[in-house]
């Protein structure tokens, strides 16, 4: 039976780091503040907010609600950014995505500054992950998996690593950063060939496909850590991952569940991300 790589466990950890950052922030009378930009009402983004919104308050991050209808204008969009750039008293800054189609999201995030982009979406961002430099700051989701590794004590060093899916959200910086951890990376997608012996080849493996249970027993082997990033919803209506659990932790040594492995660690390395922001400007 594989062990269970818990989120509840990394998020424990992070969050007391956090909360000592916030009580040093506070001493110097910064008070580190998120500022969501939600564009209409997609019950996906209403979700995320709260699950955020309930992790700000749990760690002593302020937050800022930027609310406009699903029929807002290009230039009321831009306002906001620029609102929220000039805010000194506003660290990062969520926006949620996909935008309304009728909205140009190519320019809205390039006038996103990267320096408030805890959410890892500008250029600047993606160059940081790319070069391996601390410009912006990495996506969260990938960083999450990246914060089960180290806190599991997983050494990636001459490692094969396989990620399968190649989306600039996840799949392509989580090839990066296990590549900064000295793995050696091979990225699957949808016009791979034989799937199942190359990801059966990897020490580490990491799905982000999106689609439920696409990686089952065929495609795994003895002694594999199995980091699931996929939220699917069965035909049962439960939530489930892009990995097929009940194969999978028959064959591998250790593996994340669906839900309780990355999903909650994401969103405290989001918190992490404003208070960090917020120290970067003590610099
Ligand atoms: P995405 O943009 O749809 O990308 C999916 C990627 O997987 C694509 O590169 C696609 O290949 C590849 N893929 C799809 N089906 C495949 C298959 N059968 N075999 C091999 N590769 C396949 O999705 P995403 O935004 O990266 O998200 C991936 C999953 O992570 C989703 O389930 C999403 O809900 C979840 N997610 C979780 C969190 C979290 O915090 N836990 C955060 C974000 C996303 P092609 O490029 O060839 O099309």
């Amino acid at each position: 039976m594989a062990k269970q790589l818990l989120g509840k466990e990394v998020t424990k950890a992070l969050n007391d780091k956090i909360k000592d950052q916030v009580s040093a922030l506070h001493q110097r009378g910064i008070d580190p503040t998120l500022a969501f930009i939600r564009v209409g009402e997609r019950q996906d983004d209403i979700s995320y907010e709260r699950g955020a919104v309930k992790r700000c308050e749990t760690l002593g991050v302020s937050y800022k609600k930027y609310l406009l209808p699903g029929d807002c204008t290009q230039q009321e969009l831009m306002d906001t950014i620029a609102d929220v750039n000039e805010d000194d008293n506003i660290h990062g800054v969520l926006m949620f995505r996909p935008l309304p189609k009728h909205l140009d999201e190519e320019a809205v995030v390039a006038a996103l500054r990267p320096e408030k982009d805890v959410d890892g979406i500008t250029e600047g961002s993606m160059f940081g992950v790319f070069a391996g430099t601390d410009e912006g700051f990495p996506p969260c989701t990938p960083q999450a998996c990246m914060e089960i590794l180290d806190h599991y004590g997983i050494d990636c060093t001459g490692k094969k690593a396989v990620v399968v899916g190649r989306s600039l959200v996840v799949g392509k910086p989580a090839a990066m950063m296990l590549l900064k951890k000295n793995a050696t990376v091979t990225v699957c997608h949808t016009r791979t060939k034989d799937m199942p012996s190359v990801v059966k080849e990897a020490d580490i493996v990491i799905v982000a496909a999106g689609r439920a249970g696409v990686v089952d027993g065929s495609y795994l082997s003895r002694g594999q850590v199995v980091i699931d990033v996929g939220i699917n919803v069965n035909e049962e209506g439960k939530l489930c991952g892009d990995v097929n659990y009940d194969e999978a932790e028959k064959i591998v040594d250790m593996i994340t569940p669906v839900p309780g492995g990355v999903g909650s660690v994401t969103t405290s390395v989001l918190v992490g991300h404003v208070v960090e922001a917020a120290l970067r400007t003590l610099d």
